[in-house]
């Protein structure tokens, strides 16, 4: 019955008069440890307390005994001493009684004989009766016929005269002290009866004797001696049912055993297991003492069978409660473990977001977890007992409801859960899922069935989202010009490949292998694993070069072009893998191929263009030398004719003639060189000498414009990598141009010059680069125009083609170079152009600056219309 404890404040103090009340507070406010200690100890306690009991109960009783036993020895003793005293004290009697009778009627020997023999007859104690004279002789005596030892002696003749032996001891014997001697001389001194010592008589009898005295007239006239058998004392007076008791003996004063009721001797006197009990016989005095002895009749504590049977009993009941207590120690530590797990089991239960409920055999739930009350909006006493169907069924379903149920009770339903539409107590619906498993009680039985339901609406709305992203994804891979394919690095399986691929290579790898280029790359990666990047197993070079890698592939067998571009991912299976994107590019190729090989006949139309302009000049320029050669040719010929040249003038006149013919010669061959159709091939070229070749070209023209040009080249200017002829071209057009600006300006003459400027730079964007810049004086380019300098067919002159410039840039470009054009001011008036192209090198940056500064000085001094700062600015 569970106990109703009041709170304490309506309790008040506690009356004394309430102990079960107070035991039953302290029991409950002690922690279930102690508890379960204290109802271990307590049964131990009281099995302890019970044996201390026992023992106590068994001491008490054992005592109890041995006083009521020394009682009874005592007793036994007493009567046993009061029968030989009253024996002896009647013997006496009849001794003193015969001794008067001896002394006042005088009665005679043989009288005395008679009363003697009827004495002992009575008195089988007795051994022997005599009568002593006062001078110690032994008047007449009677030998009792009880004793054997007296019948020994009745067959041998009565020493009569010599009746002085042990029995009645003669003077001498007196003298010499003998015991007999010694109670005679007392009963004459003492003239009352005086017993002797026991001693032992004839025939090792231990006996003693008793002298009453005769006394005649007041003087000693003998004494009465009465010989007692101390044997016979015991066995005749003292009572069986005493001996039967009790051992009972007789000792003397030297504690030495006379006579004993027991064969046994019992000279161990005060053992362990005997009582003993002494009392002094009286009236004898002579030392004589009967001792009664007893034995423990009852065991000792230690021999006790009911004892050790108690105390085994007890043990047992100690060794059961030891043993009960350590199965309920076992027991609550297993509880402890029970409660802690269950503990868990519930905190996990109710922490995790998967609503859990539990069904009995016929469908009737009988739990639900705060999850499931929390999705379905029910509270949980809402839930519990309730049969199908169950309230967080849409009404529209019921029937569906009912029949995944039945599956469920069945044990029918899939693994993999099965999928339901839950209506929450506010009306709103969601998705579930739904797991069920048999739910087995402690017997092994099932009870009924666990079902876990998990809200899937967000799952499925992903799902369904993430289906329709793949569905775009895949039309769009496969709607790809482009050939998209991926193979893993590891193994070399083709892991996607989109529409386009497989048109082109079909469904194996073999396409992705070519496309890559070498196979060796892949299997290079696949076996050197040091070249493999730690973060995602990606190669570290092809991460880095990823971006940048797009390559352009021919494949032989299908006369193509594709632009391949790589890249190492990682795929969903976390497997390594190399995704490649070809486009096909065959056409753009074919374009590129054509586009550059009208750009090479156009740069050789344009230069063979740029000869017929120039071809007036040429003739002019070539006339010169012409004209010279022809007027030394006749004065030479006119002078040898008539004899008037000396061999020496003849020599320098032909050695002019030579000169002449070999400049005329020079312009052709510059001139061949310049328009020859060739390849365009690089190779290592010095600026100074293509500048060389430009302006000797170029003069040709200028100076039939009257302008003057102006280089500077500046020194040790490291190598370049170019087409000197294409380079030499552009640096025509743009001296060419200039020229024309000029001409067409009319300027004065002091400003018809260009300069040529050849120096290194060091520029943030372009690094290491030789700058080519063609400064004039002319008008400048207009604004409108400057958008479109470099257009083809673009040009302000009446009878200009415009290509110039557009070449001009095409070639600069494909030297991986810069070209730009400005116009330069005199204030806000312009002064004239600037076209300038860089062309990359390799070169220190200190090299450049010094030469940049060098430069400028060198600008400075020889153009000084031309502000520093316009020219350097870019330094
Ligand atoms: P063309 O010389 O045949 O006109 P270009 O392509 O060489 O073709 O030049 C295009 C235009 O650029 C020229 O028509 C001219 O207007 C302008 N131009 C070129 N160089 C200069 C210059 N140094 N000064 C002024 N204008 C120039």
């Amino acid at each position: 019955m569970p106990l109703s404890v009041p709170p304490d404040s309506t309790l008040g103090p506690l009356s004394p008069t309430d102990p079960q009340r107070m035991f039953r507070r302290w029991w409950k406010r002690l922690p279930p440890a102690r508890q379960d200690r204290v109802a271990t100890l307590a049964p131990l306690l009281s099995v302890l307390l019970f044996l201390a009991a026992i023992i106590t109960a068994f001491w008490y009783l054992r005592n109890e005994e041995h006083e009521r036993e020394l009682e009874s020895v005592k007793r036994d003793t007493e009567i046993a001493q009061q029968q030989i005293r009253l024996r002896l004290i009647e013997n006496q009697e009849q001794l003193v009684r015969m001794a008067r009778e001896v002394v006042t009627r005088a009665i005679d020997q043989d009288e005395f004989l008679g009363q003697a023999v009827s004495f002992a007859r009575e008195r089988p104690e007795v051994v022997s009766l005599a009568w002593i004279g006062a001078d110690q002789t032994v008047r007449q005596r009677h030998l009792s016929p009880n004793h054997p030892g007296e019948l020994l002696r009745l067959a041998e003749p009565p020493p009569l005269p010599n009746f002085v032996g042990p029995l009645v001891p003669t003077a001498t014997a007196l003298q010499a002290g003998g015991e007999p001697a010694w109670a005679f001389a007392a009963a004459r001194d003492l003239r009352q009866p005086v017993y002797s010592r026991p001693f032992e008589g004839t025939g090792a009898l231990m006996v003693f004797q008793v002298h009453v005295p005769l006394i005649d007239r007041s003087a000693f006239a003998g004494t009465l001696v009465a010989e007692y058998a101390v044997e016979s004392l015991l066995r005749y007076f003292v009572p069986p049912e005493v001996t039967r008791r009790h051992a009972i003996s007789l000792i003397d004063g030297t504690d030495r055993v006379l006579a004993s009721s027991v064969s046994r001797e019992p000279g161990s006197s005060g053992q362990r297991n005997s009582f003993v009990q002494e009392v002094a016989l009286a009236p004898s005095g002579n030392g004589l003492v009967v001792r009664g002895e007893g034995w423990r009749t009852s065991i000792g504590l230690i021999g006790n069978t009911l004892f050790w049977m108690v105390v085994a009993l007890s043990a047992l009941t100690v060794w059961m409660l030891l043993g009960t207590w350590r199965h309920m120690h076992r027991r609550s530590q297993m509880q402890t473990a029970l409660i802690s797990e269950t503990n868990f089991r519930r905190a996990m239960e109710n922490s995790m977001l998967t609503g859990m409920r539990a069904m009995d055999i016929e469908g009737r739930i009988s739990y639900v977890n705060p999850a499931f009350c929390a999705m379905t909006g029910f509270a949980e006493h809402e839930l519990i007992g309730r049969r199908p169907p169950f309230p967080y069924w849409p009404p529209d379903r019921t029937e569906e409801n009912t029949r995944l149920l039945q599956q469920e009770l069945q044990g029918r339903s899939p693994a993999g859960g099965v999928e339901i539409r839950i209506m929450r107590k506010e009306g709103s619906m969601f998705d579930a899922r739904m797991y069920v498993s048999p739910l087995i009680d402690a017997r092994g039985h099932q009870s009924g069935w666990m079902t876990s339901m998990t809200n899937i609406t967000e799952a499925k709305r992903i799902r369904d989202q993430l289906s329709a992203s793949h569905e775009r994804f895949t039309t769009v891979l496969e709607g790809l010009e482009a050939a998209v394919s991926v193979l893993s690095v590891a193994q070399g399986d083709l892991l996607f490949a989109n529409r386009s691929y497989r048109l082109w290579f079909g469904a194996d790898s073999q396409g992705h292998t070519l496309l890559a280029g070498s196979a060796e790359n892949l299997s290079v990666l696949r076996e050197a694993d040091e070249s493999v990047d730690s973060f995602g197993g990606l190669p570290a070079r092809e991460i880095t070069e990823a971006a940048g890698d797009a390559r352009e592939v021919f494949i032989e067998p299908m006369q193509k072009w594709f632009d391949v571009r790589a890249r190492y991912v990682q795929w969903t299976d976390g497997r390594l893998a190399q995704m490649l994107i070809a486009t096909d590019i065959t056409s753009r190729r074919h374009a590129e191929e054509q586009a550059a090989h009208q750009a090479e006949k156009a740069q050789v139309t344009s230069r063979l263009v740029t000869m017929g302009e120039m071809a007036s000049s040429v003739a002019h320029e070539l006339n010169q030398p012409l004209t010279a050669i022809t007027n030394y040719c006749n004065g030479m010929v006119s002078r040898v004719k008539n004899d008037a040249i000396e061999k020496p003038d003849l020599i320098a006149a032909l050695e002019k003639t030579a000169r002449q013919a070999q400049r005329a010669g020079q312009i052709i061959h510059r001139i061949r060189a310049f328009v020859k159709r060739s390849e365009p091939q690089r190779q290592p070229a010095r600026a100074r000498d293509i500048v060389e070749d430009a302006v000797e070209l170029a003069g040709i023209e200028v100076r039939r414009r009257n302008v003057h040009i102006r280089t500077y080249v500046a020194q040790r200017l490291p190598e370049l990598r170019v087409d000197p002829i294409l380079i030499e071209q552009v640096l025509l057009n743009l001296l060419k141009n200039a020229a024309e600006a000029i001409d067409n300006a009319q300027l004065p003459p002091s400003r018809r010059h260009i300069e040529l400027r050849v120096v290194p730079r060091y520029a943030q964007d372009e690094g290491g680069v030789i700058e080519f810049s063609v400064t004039d004086n002319g008008p400048g380019v207009k604004d409108e125009a400057m958008a479109r300098l470099y257009e083809a067919f673009f040009s302000t002159k009446a009878d200009g083609l415009g290509i110039g410039l557009s070449l001009c840039r095409s070639i600069i470009e494909s030297h991986r170079g810069r070209i730009r054009a400005e116009n330069l001011y005199n204030g806000t008036v312009v002064s004239g152009c600037r076209f300038a192209f860089t062309l990359p090198v390799e070169l220190p940056p200190t090299v450049i600056e010094g030469a940049t500064e060098a430069a400028a000085a060198a600008v400075n001094r020889t153009a000084p219309a031309v502000p520093a700062s316009s020219l350097t600015e870019n330094a």
